[in-house]
């Protein structure tokens, strides 16, 4: 009987703690995946949840393997007290503890990150009009963050299937080429929110605002530029996107697969030279490095 009692409390506690970790938040109901939501976004978690589970499925299906996160889907006052510390608003990411956060309203952060309109050239103006004007008439890229939760959802992935981390741009590089084919396989018509805007940052983003503009500048800086120049960090998100895109353009799901296999099976950190090497079997993979710098 005394051992009944000892674990009944037990459970009372551990509820206890679980529940004060997210103190504040509500949990979404019926559904297997952990999703909690601050108040006022039921709506935007149930969306954005929704594609990460699609997503999970066709990446478990290509991986083999079980992610294991915690999505959270945060107005400004809870990102402050369960985000990255020092994440801006808006800013998507994945923490080792499983944390997968996202916002859930529009914000200065993702603003920036659409090039204004005035000054882009027509075609380019109107295409982006075309993706983001929202009901008030204005450009809002909230249905392309929305999707950059899968993009996080891919660092998961990684994470579960134990995979070393050979380089930073590459973990990045990776996550969108998995964002990018699940869409292209699976649901096509939200492709152009992740297409669309960031094509245009690559073409008409003012590089006077970029401090690094190298491959080599985002190894050697990457939590400075993640942490201290947000802006920067877009632009090379955006740029691995473009490339992801030609990647999947060129060889499809099996591009993807291969390159998951490929840097599955490296259990040692390569030097640059022997991961040129490797990165160097794939084509679509060798010419979008090699371009990089051009
Ligand atoms: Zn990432």
């Amino acid at each position: 009987m005394k051992s009944k009692i000892i674990i009944v409390l037990f459970l009372v506690l551990t509820n206890l703690t679980f529940a004060q970790t997210y103190d504040g938040l509500q949990k979404l109901g019926n559904i297997s995946q952990n999703v909690y939501f601050s108040e006022n976004a039921k709506e935007r978690a149930v969306k954005i949840s929704t594609d990460v589970a699609k997503a999970e499925t066709y990446f478990q299906k290509q991986f083999n393997v079980k992610p294991s996160y915690t999505l959270l889907v945060l107005s400004p006052t809870d990102w402050k007290k369960y985000a990255h510390p020092q994440a801006i608003y808006g800013i998507p990411h994945y923490l080792p503890d499983g944390r997968l956060v996202v916002a859930s309203e529009n914000n200065d952060f993702w603003k920036r990150n659409a090039a204004p309109v005035d000054k882009l050239p027509q075609e380019l103006a109107e295409k982006m009009k075309a993706t983001y004007t929202d009901k008030n008439g204005e450009i809002n890229l909230t249905n392309a963050f929305d999707l950059l939760a899968i993009h996080e959802l891919g660092h998961a992935f990684q994470s579960a299937a134990k995979m070393l981390g050979q380089r930073n741009w590459l973990n990045e590089l990776l996550c969108n080429i998995l964002l990018h084919t699940y869409l292209a396989d699976n649901d096509p018509k939200q492709l152009p929110y992740i297409t669309v805007f960031t094509k245009t940052a690559v073409s008409s983003f003012p590089t006077q605002r970029l401090k690094f503009t190298k491959l080599e500048d985002f190894e050697a800086n990457y939590n400075e530029i993640a942490k201290n120049f947000p802006d920067n960090y877009g632009w090379y998100q955006c740029r691995f996107h473009v490339m992801a895109g030609d990647i999947y353009d060129a060889g499809g799901a099996s591009s993807m697969k291969k390159i998951w296999s490929m840097l599955l099976s490296q259990k040692q950190k390569l030097n640059d030279e022997e991961l040129l090497k490797l990165l160097n079997t794939d084509a679509a993979l060798q010419k979008a490095i090699a371009n990089w710098n051009q």
